[in-house]
């Protein structure tokens, strides 16, 4: 059984409820997000048992406060089993306009420094513990460059490419890094999105099958299955053929 998952991102849509999906099979939680109010306030509405989480307010980009979480985690709670570094942005960005860097930079900040400093205070304490799994929620975006997401799908594809190097890294040390991509899934994030998502995946369903892969300590899945087949398709898809789609 995990009985210790450390989640960011926790204060919405994926990371709750894959804090909920731990949280029924018996695991403490750790959970990290800025909005702990939020946090607290959906815990309260869960009925969580006090003693089995904590809350931690943190931004995931701001290194010092990552560290000091890590700190304050192992201190409180101990080192986890499953770190899972989900907390994300996606923001719409014209490539073209430079005064849409700004976007850019708060992407790579949050989805990629934040995901390498969520999983770095662990690192070293799972590697000497010889055991622990690290897990990267990339997305489907990783796959492809989509017109407008240019930040998203970049920082996505970085978080696979990210998680691959640590898998080596890891491995000889008995540490697992999961990587997951998620399709379309039913959160404020897409509800949020200027374009329609059709096909949402309901949020509890993708959490059953997120739990069910990093237990298997796959390397790497793409979630949900029909977009398992898109992503084949997407990737095998010559690259002029795609230009034309576009
Ligand atoms: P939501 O917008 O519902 O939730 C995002 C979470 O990330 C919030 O809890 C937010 O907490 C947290 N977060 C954002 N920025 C920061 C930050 N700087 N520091 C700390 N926490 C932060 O999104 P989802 O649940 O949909 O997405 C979760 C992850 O899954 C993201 O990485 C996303 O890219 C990925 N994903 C989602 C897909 C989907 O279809 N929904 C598809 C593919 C991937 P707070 O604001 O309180 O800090």
């Amino acid at each position: 059984m995990t009985s210790l998952v450390f989640i960011t991102g926790a204060s919405s849509g994926i990371g709750q409820a894959l804090a909920l999906r731990y949280y029924r099979e018996g695991a403490r939680l750790a959970l990290v997000a800025r909005r702990t109010a939020e946090v607290e306030r959906w815990a309260a509405e869960q009925q969580l048992d006090p003693a089995r989480f904590a809350v931690y307010g943190a931004d995931v980009a701001d290194l010092d406060a990552m560290a000091r979480t890590g700190r304050d985690c192992i201190e409180r709670q101990g080192v986890p089993d499953v770190v899972i570094a989900n907390a994300g942005i996606s923001i719409g960005m014209d490539t073209t306009e430079f005064s849409d860097l700004a976007v850019m930079q708060r992407t790579f900040a949050t989805n990629n420094v934040g995901l390498a400093a969520t999983f770095h205070p662990f690192v070293a304490a799972m590697n000497a513990r010889r055991s622990g799994t690290l897990v990267g929620i990339a997305s489907v975006a990783a796959i492809r460059g989509l017109p407008g997401h240019g930040a998203y799908c970049a920082s996505k594809s970085a978080v696979v490419a990210y998680c691959e190097s640590l898998r080596g890294e890891c491995r000889p040390h008995g540490v697992r890094v999961v990587t997951l991509l998620p399709g379309y899934i039913d959160t404020p994030l897409t509800r949020g999105n200027r374009y329609s998502m059709p096909f949402l995946m309901p949020v509890e369903r993708f959490a059953d099958e997120a739990v069910r892969a990093i237990q298997a300590q796959v390397s790497y899945r793409v979630i949900p299955w029909q977009m398992g087949v898109l992503a084949k398709v997407l990737r095998l898809l010559p690259n002029a053929l795609y230009d034309r789609l576009l």
